[in-house]
């Protein structure tokens, strides 16, 4: 039987990530069970690995086995890696507002926020970061990270994805993270890197 790690996430996105890298490994991924009616902690650490170890060690309180949680988000070099552990909340916290764009969802305003704070800077390199922590019985076992560079480029180009997808272009592809196949995808993945690179530990671990 392969051994499941329980994400605690509903993203279908992070899901489909994980269960790739995992299954190269032999793994399953699932998603931790009624997790809609946990109430999620508050994700207040400074660093994206501080933050994963926290949601791991409270998670793994409500499932069985092991459990996987996971922060990530951008670092843009420019910025000095801002937004990093607040990209959820870029523009909120900032409180900016666009002028003239109406009702426009969260991921739209923070990419024009990073836009508008790039504007007129050459430097454009950035990169996703994300950190994992995996848990059983509210004791962290493991911990990894992984991440994919790219460039912020001065438009959004592409309809995939998610979040700042449309403005992070890979130079490989010369793609954005919004234009490439699933296969791509599966080859950069700043999750996809960070789950391949707990897989060894996890082995280990099982043995
Ligand atoms: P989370 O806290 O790990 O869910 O992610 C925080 C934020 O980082 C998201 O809301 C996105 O804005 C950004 N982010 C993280 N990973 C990605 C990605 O793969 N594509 C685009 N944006 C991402």
């Amino acid at each position: 039987m392969p051994v499941t790690l329980y994400a605690a996430t509903t993203n279908p996105g992070k899901l489909r990530d994980f269960s790739v890298a995992a299954s190269e490994g032999g793994f399953t991924v699932a998603p931790l069970p009624d997790l809609n009616e946990i109430s999620a902690p508050a994700e207040n650490e400074p660093t994206f690995a501080g933050n994963a170890r926290l949601k791991a060690q409270y998670y793994s309180g409500f499932a069985p086995g092991f459990v996987l949680a996971d922060d990530s988000g951008l670092e843009v070099d420019a910025l000095g890696g801002e937004p990093g552990v607040r990209s959820a909340r870029f523009a909120e916290d900032a409180g900016y507002v666009p002028r003239g764009t109406g009702e426009i969802s969260i991921d739209a305003r923070n990419n024009l926020y990073l836009l508008s704070r790039l504007r007129g800077i050459a430097l454009r390199t950035a990169r996703y970061r994300c950190a994992l922590a995996l848990a059983r019985d509210r004791e962290v076992l493991l911990t990894a990270e992984g991440f994919v560079d790219g460039e912020i480029l001065t438009s959004p180009r592409g309809t995939g994805g998610f979040g700042y997808d449309p403005l992070f272009f890979l130079p490989q592809f010369r793609l954005t993270m919004a234009e490439i196949s699933l296969e791509q995808k599966n080859a950069v993945s700043h999750r996809g890197r960070a789950l391949r690179a707990l897989l060894p530990g996890l082995r280990k671990l099982i043995s």
